[in-house]
């Protein structure tokens, strides 16, 4: 039977960088991915940019993953926010950060997540105490004192002192060990694509509150955005068949005129929105990380970055424990992860619903408290940096990682 000191099964956004993370903290890893690279790595994979705030680009940094990925993501130094109805001027308040405003060069990066597995894998390929098992679905984990043994769908065994489950929003091993969830779908669908328009961005993300859903514009490099647009689920499904040119003309109008004219490239892409919030993260040998403990609505794009942390502050919590001599699967050094992450992931996930509620609706009474709140929160400079300070992740404790540091 194989030994690994930690194995985690789901080798995507937050499992990559929780195992490398370990791997260069001096802890034996095994990551095991149910799909194979070449099929994660293909563009057609997953249509998805993430706007990676920047204390989720120093943990990059740290790992060794920027080197690779930083060339390929844009700076977004500006968000607008704004509220609205398709075809119609945007409402006179709205909201807008700037980098400049807390000196710093940019608010976060927008990365294609091709792109970022691409340069995760790269470093998964440099990392000697890190084996990736691909494709390699883990079928069961069964407890034992003093250890457990993860058992993958081939039959093979490895045995260790803890399993990580990061493996996605229906977590296989959140449900084996019994972990319910708290939680409940959107009426919503998210529509992803490309966007190509005339004029340069110049690195602003809009963030337009329409009455079906947030509609976001991210920039990407070169003349390009990509669009996460939130769209009634009973709608999404006929504006996704529309031929290119009546796709194009629904997209001008929610879009406004700003960038020029604009054009959809590449596919489109659909998502189901949901809210869930794991009861517990940890149980004795297995810990929860990433979309397996929480998953929230996009429009704040903070999703991997509630990952990224999670893995930031587990990796954190277990290579002190291996130095310190202590058991890294024991219910104790768990809790301490556990304690560190769910306050923090409740508060966001949260938030991020009463966000969606608030803005997600045309009732005009709430379209002019809303609108009000938008109009305070530019005017007052403090609450408008805590929000800037927010999106870009530096709030509450920060692990090591997402200070530039070693774990
Ligand atoms: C439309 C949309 C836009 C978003 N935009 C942003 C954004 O701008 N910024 C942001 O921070 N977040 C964003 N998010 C959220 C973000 O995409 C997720 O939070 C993130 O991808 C979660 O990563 P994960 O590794 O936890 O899970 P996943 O990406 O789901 O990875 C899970 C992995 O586990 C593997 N797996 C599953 N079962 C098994 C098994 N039994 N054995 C082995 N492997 C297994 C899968 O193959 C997969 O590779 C967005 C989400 C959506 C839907």
């Amino acid at each position: 039977m194989k030994h690994a000191d930690v194995v985690i099964a789901g080798g995507g956004l937050v499992g990559l960088p929780l195992g490398l993370a370990l791997a260069q903290g001096g802890l034996k890893v095994v990551v095991a991915d149910a799909a194979p690279v070449a099929k994660v790595l293909d563009p057609k994979f997953d249509g998805r940019v993430s706007a990676l705030a920047y204390a989720s680009v120093r943990m990059l940094t740290a790992l060794g993953v920027w080197d690779e990925l930083g060339p390929h993501a844009q700076p977004s130094r500006q968000i607008l926010v704004t509220d609205g109805k398709p075809g119609q001027p945007v409402s006179p308040f709205s909201m807008h950060f700037d980098a400049a405003e807390v000196g710093a060069e940019a608010l976060g990066h927008i990365a294609e997540n091709r792109h970022t597995r691409m340069a995760l894998h790269a470093a998964v390929e440099r990392c000697a105490n890190l084996e990736l098992l691909a494709p390699a679905k883990v079928k069961s984990v069964a407890m034992e004192t003093g250890g457990a043994v993860v058992t993958l769908a081939n039959g093979e065994q490895i045995r260790c002192a803890l399993a990580i489950a990061a493996d996605g929003r229906d977590s296989p091993l959140r449900a084996e060990a019994g972990i319910g969830v708290i939680g409940w779908s959107y009426p919503q669908t998210g529509i992803v694509a490309t966007v190509e328009h005339e004029k340069p961005h110049n690195g602003v993300a809009y963030e337009h509150f329409l009455p079906s859903g947030p509609f976001a514009i991210l920039p990407m490099t070169g003349n390009r955005s990509s669009l996460v647009w939130t769209e009634a689920k009973t709608k999404a499904p006929s504006l996704l068949a529309l031929d290119e040119a009546r796709f194009n003309e629904e997209l001008a109008r929610r879009f406004g005129g700003h960038l020029g004219k604009t054009k959809a490239a590449g596919p489109r892409w659909s998502y189901p929105l949901s809210f869930h919030l794991a009861r517990d993260f940890v149980r004795p040998r297995l810990a929860l990380a990433g979309d397996s403990a929480h998953g929230i609505h996009p429009i704040a794009g903070q999703g991997l970055n509630l990952g990224l942390k999670d893995a930031a502050a587990l990796a954190e919590v277990l290579l002190d424990a291996a130095r310190l001599g202590q058991d890294i699967g024991s219910l104790d050094t768990l809790k301490r992860y556990e304690r560190w992450r769910r306050f923090d992931s409740f508060t966001l996930a949260a938030s991020t619903d009463a966000l969606n509620r608030l803005f997600s609706n045309d009732i005009v009474p709430l379209r002019h408290l809303r609108d009000l709140g938008l109009g305070l929160v530019d005017a007052i400079g403090p609450a408008r940096r805590f929000f800037m300070r927010h999106a870009g992740g530096d709030i509450g404790k920060l692990p090591k990682l997402m200070k530039g540091e070693a774990a």
